[in-house]
This record gives structure tokens, C-alpha cells and sequence, in this order.
């Protein structure tokens, strides 16, 4: 079967003045129709470089250094522009990081969500697409009077939902979801994840999940891909992560630095150190300047990925290298 997204050894860089910010590097993945793979890391890790190199809006300073990026089998780079303007929203969209603040604010709700249909489709009546906006407030569940509302007479959690209806306004296969509830208090952030679940459930859309709440991302997706660095240390199915014992140094530490509500003392655990410096990476695994287990090889040899239990992982401590499944 075709997968919706498949990332092959991809890579991106930023010029910056203090040299090339390496914010990508080689990573690949699958991901297959009517799947929420969460991808976590911490602050800088380079979820929203990726996420914006898979929609080809990367910022001018940044380059796709290596690696092929594909949707529905498409090569996303080697797209003619017109093409590319075609197939972003209607087969690939996004909600980006902190968007519900990046709306329109002096178009309305309506005015928006029919800016997508009606220039995407150039056939489509004013009146159709009025009708589909009216579909997409019921999916989301905004009250249809709020198509009049402009942006600043919404709530927080709604904003959200209207950036969530924009991109699913065309049925796109592949959805990106950068941090969609970060900003929101955990009520409405949870009455959002409800309504992304029952979406996805629906629509039986690929999604993309991007998160730094390992909980969160747990619960949502089936696989989770792990990044540190710019790479995936780790990609693991969701349910394996309730052994945190077999997984990689890195994983193991953001498991620990979830707060447990049910144990009766909690002892919440940061990962000590600070994130690597992506302009000079450290040698060997760049997780070694923080990782408890590492030892000599750590620093002067980079883990090659292995394939154990059917979980990715670059770690030396896992040196059983099989097949790929
Ligand atoms: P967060 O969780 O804070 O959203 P992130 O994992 O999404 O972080 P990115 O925004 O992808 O991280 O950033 C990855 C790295 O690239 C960071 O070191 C960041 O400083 C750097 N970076 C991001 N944008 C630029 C830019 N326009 N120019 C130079 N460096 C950048
Ligand atoms: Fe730690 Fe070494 Fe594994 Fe890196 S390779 S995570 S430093 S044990
Ligand atoms: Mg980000």
C-alpha cells in the first residue's frame, strides 16, 4: 500500500549568521491513510522545520540539504509551482504553530474559509461554497453565526477550530498538526483533541501530530516518532511506551519528565543539561552530553539506526541490528 506521507533521509538546514543551522537531519518515515503519528522533542528539537519542508514553505533562509519528500507518492520538490499551489490544501495542509493568532483579523470567519474553496476551485459558485463553509462549522462545531464573527470576537478555542476546519476546508489526504492545543487551557484543549480524533476517525485522514506533551501525543497517536537534534532517535508504536525500560536513553528521560497523577508521591524528572547546538552538533550521538548510559563509544561514534522489536532506534546500547518491518 501507498503511504500518504513517506520522508526518505531527509535533511534541512538554515544559513544563519552564526553558521549552518543543521535543524533536520536524515530523518525518514511512513505514514499510512487513517494514522496519527505524534512527533515530539523538545523546544528546538526541528518539528516545525520539518513540518514546513514536507508543505515546501520553508523560510528563504532554509534549504532542503538531502533526502525526498513524498505525498501520495509525489515528489514535493520536484513539483512544478502551479502544480504544488494545487496540491498544498487540497492533498497536504497544516495547521501551523500559534496559527489561531495568525488569522485574518479584519476578514470574517466566512470570508476565510471561502477564500480557500473559491481559489482552489475556480468553478465552484459562491453559493456552494457557502453551503460547504456551513459543513465545515457543523464538523468542527462552531455555531454557523460566528461565519459573521471576525477573529478577535472569538474565543481562544475556537479560533483554533476555525484554523482546523481551514485546513480540512478541501479533504486534504496528509494533515500537519503543529502544537494545535499548546496555547489553550486543558479543557478546551481536550474538547479539541475530542474533535481531531472523531475527525481523523471519520475522515480517515494521515495526521502528522506535533507535540512536546509525550501524554498527549501518547494517547492520541499509534506511533510516535522521537526527535532529538533534528534526528529520530527513536520511532516506536504508542503502546510499547509503557515499557519505558526498552527504549532509547532519550525517550526514557521525556518518559520520566511526564508527571505521573495516579502515583501517590510525584516526582517529576527533567532531562538534565541543556539541547544541543545545532550549528556544531557533538560528536558521536548527540544525545551524549546529557545521556546517563553514555560511555566511550557514545562520543566518537554515531548510532547508525536499528530496527529492534520492530521500534527504530539510534542508541549503541541496542546493537542488534534486524530487519526493517
Ligand atoms: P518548538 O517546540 O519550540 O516549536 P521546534 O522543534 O518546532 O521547536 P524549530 O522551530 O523547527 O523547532 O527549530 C529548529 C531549529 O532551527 C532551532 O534551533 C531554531 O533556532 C532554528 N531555526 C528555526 N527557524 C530559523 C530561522 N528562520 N533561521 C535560523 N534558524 C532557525
Ligand atoms: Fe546514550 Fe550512547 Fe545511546 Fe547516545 S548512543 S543515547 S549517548 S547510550
Ligand atoms: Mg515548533
Amino acid at each position: 500500500k501507498q503511504p500518504v506521507l513517506e520522508l526518505q533521509n531527509v535533511s534541512v538546514s538554515y544559513d544563519s549568521p552564526a553558521g549552518m543551522v543543521h535543524a533536520v537531519n536524515d530523518v525518514s518515515l511512513k505514514i499510512y491513510e487513517n494514522t496519527i503519528v505524534g512527533l515530539i522533542g523538545e523546544s528546538g528539537s526541528g518539528k516545525s522545520t520539518l513540518g514546513n519542508a514536507i508543505m515546501r514553505l520553508l523560510k528563504n533562509n532554509a534549504v532542503l540539504t538531502s533526502g525526498t519528500i513524498k505525498v501520495m507518492g509525489k515528489d514535493v520538490y520536484s513539483m512544478h509551482k502551479n502544480d504544488l499551489r494545487k496540491f498544498r490544501w487540497s492533498q497536504m495542509s497544516m495547521v501551523f504553530q500559534s496559527a489561531m493568532n495568525a488569522l485574518n483579523p479584519v476578514l470574517t470567519v466566512e470570508e476565510q474559509i471561502l477564500d480557500v474553496f473559491l481559489s482552489h476551485d475556480k468553478s465552484m459558485s459562491k453559493m456552494e461554497a457557502k453551503k460547504r463553509a456551513l459543513e465545515l462549522m457543523d464538523i468542527v462545531s462552531i455555531d454557523p453565526k460566528h461565519l459573521k464573527s471576525y477573529p478577535h470576537e472569538l474565543s481562544g478555542g475556537m479560533r483554533q477550530r476555525v484554523v482546523i476546519a481551514i485546513a480540512i476546508a478541501l479533504d486534504p489526504k496528509l494533515v500537519i498538526m503543529d502544537e494545535p492545543t499548546t496555547a489553550l487551557d486543558v479543557v478546551v484543549q481536550r474538547s479539541i483533541l475530542d474533535k481531531i480524533k472523531e475527525i481523523q476517525r471519520v475522515k480517515k485522514y494521515a495526521i502528522l501530530f506535533i507535540s512536546h506533551d509525550f501524554s498527549l501525543v501518547s494517547e492520541l497517536s499509534s506511533k510516535v516518532a522521537i526527535m532529538y537534534a533534528g534526528r529520530f532517535i527513536e520511532v516506536t508504536d504508542s503502546k510499547s511506551l509503557e515499557q519505558p525500560e526498552r527504549h532509547h536513553p532519550y525517550t526514557q528521560g521525556l518518559l520520566k519528565a511526564i508527571p505521573q497523577l495516579t502515583a501517590e508521591d510525584v516526582t517529576i524528572e527533567g532531562i538534565a543539561g541543556n539541547p544541543p547546538n545545532l550549528v556544531d552538533l557533538p560528536s558521536g550521538c548527540a544525545y551524549h552530553p546529557r545521556c546517563p548510559a553514555a560511555y566511550d563509544l557514545c562520543k566518537k561514534v554515531r548510532p547508525e539506526i536499528r530496527y529492534v522489536d520492530g521500534r527504530a532506534i539510534e542508541c549503541h546500547l541496542y546493537d542488534t541490528v534486524q530487519s526493517e518491518v
